[in-house]
């Protein structure tokens, strides 16, 4: 039985390692002896990479390409790499080798030897991210994990994903994606392979801390509707604050004692005023995530194709 694989890389100005790294990650693919494809995502990038890709795919069989019309952003670029790949299995990976390319043969053993669906990649340790990073993800990873139920702690898009994994991802049709969540959601029969996350070999990174935090909120509010409901303790809790301060304040009226509570005043308006403005913010990150959702815009649009020549591996 042969198996083929299908590996999506989304790339993004990586005009410097392309060529070298997609040589290191056919090397490993040949080792663990299946026919594979290596499908490359242009998010649109600005240097050369797209004429990278055209040579890489000119000299080898096993490259395929896409090109978006701009860039959509990683998201989008391995959505467009899922639903054009046709193997037995996709691997969606980094182009900069910090998902360790040693790990595809294990992978690839465990899909097909011991029948996982999914073999997730999980970050063992963050290599030298700043701290910034480090402790912001920590935290993003187990408010998300407890808020959806779903296990993502340090995960990645490192991932094995088999076939009719790959057609339940594709049956999800929300707009805004986050893969690392939507591949925890379908369930299946999944194994972590903990890895150290890599140096990048050259280039920079292209996520900002800002950047990462809006992938942040829109992860949230994409799998989980917690934070609405925590608008309603919050209300709970003032009202519960106001019935004391009602009931006090009636008591002293009707005693006849003089009020004089300005400070009060002013603490309450100040904080029942912060109280409303994150509450109208919460509803505002979901009703922005139901206006991106309603418009049902593709998720990305592509501009250029180079496909396999007819009778390769
Ligand atoms: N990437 C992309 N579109 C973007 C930004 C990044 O396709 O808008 C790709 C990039 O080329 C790389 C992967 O996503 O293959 C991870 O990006 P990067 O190494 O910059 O992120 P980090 O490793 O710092 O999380
Ligand atoms: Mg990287």
């Amino acid at each position: 039985m042969d198996n083929k694989v299908t590996v999506v890389i989304p790339v993004y100005n990586e005009e410097l390692l392309i060529r070298e790294n997609v040589g290191v990650i056919a090397g490993f693919l040949t080792q663990a002896g299946v026919g594979f494809t290596i499908l490359l995502v242009d998010d649109g990038s600005k240097d050369s990479t797209w004429q990278k890709l055209r040579e890489l795919s000119n000299e080898n069989n096993y490259v395929k390409a896409l090109r978006l019309s701009r860039n959509f952003g990683k998201e989008a670029a391995i959505c467009a790499g899922l639903e054009e790949a046709d193997g037995d299995a996709c691997i969606i990976m980094d182009s900069d080798l910090q998902h360790p390319p040693q790990l595809i043969p294990e992978m690839i053993r465990l899909w097909r030897e011991e029948g996982y669906d999914v073999i997730e990649g999980v970050k063992a340790s963050r290599g030298n991210e700043s701290i910034v990073k480090k402790v912001g993800a920590g935290m993003f990873y187990s408010i998300l994990s407890r808020l959806s139920g779903l296990n993502m702690q340090q995960a990645s898009d490192f991932k094995l994903l088999d076939r009719k994994v790959v057609d339940a991802w594709k049956s999800m049709n929300e707009r805004g994606t986050f893969f690392r969540g939507m591949s925890a959601w379908v369930g299946y029969n999944r194994k972590s392979l903990p890895f150290s996350v890599g140096t990048r070999t050259r280039g920079t990174s292209k996520w900002s801390v800002l950047n990462l935090f809006t992938l942040a909120i829109k992860a949230i509010t994409s799998f989980s509707s917690f934070p609405l409901h925590i608008v309603t303790f919050i209300g709970v809790f003032f009202l519960l604050g106001a019935l004391v301060l009602g009931i006090q304040t009636i008591y002293m009226k009707v005693s006849g004692m003089a009020l004089s509570g300005f400070t009060t005043v002013i603490l309450l308006l100040l904080i029942i005023g912060s109280a409303l403005m994150i509450s109208l913010g919460i509803i505002g990150s979901y009703i922005a995530r139901i206006y991106d959702e309603v418009k049902f815009r593709p998720r990305y649009i592509v501009s250029e194709r180079i496909s396999e020549k007819v009778g390769n591996s």
